[in-house]
């Protein structure tokens, strides 16, 4: 029975390099980050809608003061004609007319209150909205750091592990090794594994005594594989 000793070390380096690997592609910085950037982008989607109502009641009201100006100017002018004219009933309808523009004047007055009533709410929410963008910016400025340290520490421990796979992987049997890399090629669990006790530590299922006696017994020449999960095994 030939020993893998050598070879399960270079597995294990393997084995962290391979976890190392699915720890940066599920690192949770990398969801906080990306929770603040969609928090950020909902509020600046927010902000930009009332950002644009506010923008509608302010045209209203320029619209609603420059209507006012010409009532006024026509209420203006109406009260110098009522002062020059003498019959009755062009007096009449030049008050009609005062008390018309006057009137619209007033309803223009009352739509305008409301408006501004409404502005100024948007106001104080765009306010709001500003500064729960900025605690966002924050939140993102934060989980951007978090997350480059934490892929600046899986770096040093891949290059750590790089160098001890070198090292590892000149250890072994130069034939052993080509087997190994073409196994590890076809499949996701261990090429080579040991036994806790008489459970494989591959597929974790126990091996029976005539199974591990009869492995045993192999000779030099061949290699020991589970009968689980084919994995070898470096008993
Ligand atoms: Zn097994």
């Amino acid at each position: 029975m030939a020993s893998l000793k050598q070879l399960l070390d270079l597995q294990h380096v393997d084995t962290a390099l391979h976890q190392l690997q699915h720890r940066l592609t599920t690192l949770p910085e990398r969801a906080t980050l990306a929770a603040a950037l969609v928090a950020r982008d909902r509020i600046k989607k927010e902000s930009l809608n009332i950002s644009s109502q506010q923008k509608n009641a302010q045209r209203d009201i320029d619209l609603l003061e420059a209507s006012n100006k010409q009532f006024e100017s026509a209420i203006v002018k109406y009260a110098q004609q009522l002062k020059t004219i003498i019959a009755p009933r062009e007096a009449e309808a030049l008050q009609h007319e005062i008390a018309m523009a006057s009137a619209e004047r007033s309803a223009n007055d009352d739509r305008e209150l409301v408006l501004l009533e409404t502005a100024e709410q948007f106001d104080r929410q765009l306010a709001e909205l500003t500064f729960q963008i900025a605690v966002q910016e924050t939140a993102i400025e934060n989980a951007n750091l978090a997350l480059a340290l934490v892929i600046a520490e899986c770096e040093a421990l891949r290059i750590d592990l790089e160098a001890k796979r070198t090292g590892c992987a000149d250890a072994v049997d130069p034939q052993l090794l080509s087997l190994y890399n073409l196994k590890r090629g076809k499949r996701n669990a261990p090429v080579v594994a040991d036994l806790h006790g008489v459970t494989c530590q591959s597929c974790h299922l126990d091996l029976s005594p005539v199974e591990l006696s009869a492995l045993k017994k192999l000779p030099t020449t061949e290699l020991p594989e589970c009968p689980n999960c084919d994995c070898l095994l470096a008993i």
